[in-house]
């Protein structure tokens, strides 16, 4: 392993081939894929992910906000971007750049028309999304008919996709409830579909959907987690590789002596001998306060060193005893092994949370 010098995420992008296809085999082959690329892809660099995914061929990308979407036209992604939550503010930007809004309530979808007829757009791509359980973004199933009515003589825009988001793909202690969104949403698409004379495509299955309930694939799936290398279980997570790796270098070492403390509010008092090991990020670094006093474990020369003390803005003390390290050293935070999973559930939160939350301040290398 090469000695980085620093704090660095790095990001492997055979490990992103690797995931793409492995869940592009659970799928048919004609069934498109969306590749979920907000937040920075998952703290990634959206930027660099998107380009990898649209030379693997993926069909679509999706981002939250609108500003996400520009970036990635300004450095000349060109396939087709969903904006999963495009704020009205933005939309003449979002016209301007080629992007394709999800439009989700009455309000939305109408100010959406007519903006488009103002900017005398034609068949203009948009995404409805309907809610069928999570109740965060989507229209119901009484808005059909107002859905229709709009359309009569709007071709201002055309629907490229009806799609719904599931609340507990990933817990099977909730398959009765999910069967029952996927139920919802086939009704409520039909019916609408039943009201148009194209055929939108459907889709709504996000990555644990598409281990979980791949018979509902429909046309697309829209998978974020995945890709990046993680399935939300242990048997996908063997699978999958990590595209992220955090790690980072020991700055200094230190022998304590009993009773001596590490770090603001001397918040760790020691009863023995040790030797801790201060290193560069801390939680503006996106390593929460959570993960002090001994809650996470970093990998020092593949030994785990619990945090200890409470988490600094910049920095945090690891307790480094009996391990056989030096000044400069490299140390994983987070990657293969130990994974961001392991990370993440010490402090009880989630990969996802983990991975988007690392600050922009760390620098990201590309593997390829
Ligand atoms: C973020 C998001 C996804 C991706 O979900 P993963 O669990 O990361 O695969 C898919 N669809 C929608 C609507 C999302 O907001």
């Amino acid at each position: 392993m090469t000695k980085v010098g620093e704090t660095v995420l790095e990001i492997d992008l055979r490990a992103l081939e690797h995931n793409y296809h492995y869940l592009r085999s659970k799928i048919n082959s004609s069934t498109k894929f969306l590749g979920v690329v907000k937040a920075f892809a998952y703290g990634s660099d959206s930027v660099v992910i998107a380009k990898k995914l649209e030379s693997l061929g993926a069909d679509y990308l999706a981002v939250a906000y609108t500003s996400e979407g520009v970036a990635l036209r300004n450095a000349g992604i060109k396939l087709p971007i969903l904006v999963l939550h495009p704020q009205q503010v933005s939309f003449t930007m979002l016209i301007e750049k080629c992007l394709e809004p999800c439009l989700y309530s009455r309000t939305i979808f109408s100010s959406f028309i007519k903006l488009a007829k103002e900017l005398d757009q034609k068949n203009y791509p948009v995404h409805l999304k309907f809610n069928t359980g999570l109740n965060r973004l989507g229209f119901g199933e009484r808005d059909i008919e107002f859905i229709a009515r709009s359309l009569e003589g709007a071709d201002q825009i055309k629907i490229s996709s009806l799609f719904s988001h599931l609340a507990a793909s990933e817990d099977l202690n909730e398959k009765d409830f999910t069967i029952a969104q996927i139920q919802l949403f086939e009704k409520i698409s039909s019916q609408l579909i039943a009201k148009l004379n194209y055929r939108p495509l459907r889709h709504t299955l996000n990555t644990s959907g598409i281990i979980n309930y791949p018979e509902s694939q429909y046309d697309m799936v829209r998978s974020g987690i995945g890709i990046y290398g993680f399935g939300n279980e242990a048997s996908e997570d063997e699978k999958l590789i990590p595209v992220a790796t955090l790690k980072t270098i020991i700055s200094q070492l230190h022998k304590i002596e009993p009773n001596e403390s590490v770090g603001y509010n001397r918040a760790f008092v020691s009863n023995t001998s040790k030797v801790t090991a201060t290193l560069p990020l801390g939680h503006a670094d996106g390593i929460g306060r959570q993960y002090g006093n001994r809650v996470g474990q970093v990998a020092v020369n593949g030994k785990l060193a619990p945090i200890i003390g409470n988490v600094c803005m910049d920095m945090i003390m690891v307790d480094a005893t009996g391990i056989n390290c030096e000044e400069g050293d490299e140390v994983i935070i987070f990657g293969k092994k130990p994974s961001a999973e392991f990370l993440a559930s010490s402090a009880k939160t989630i990969t996802y949370e983990l991975l988007t939350g690392i600050s922009q301040r760390v620098k990201r290398i590309y593997i390829d």
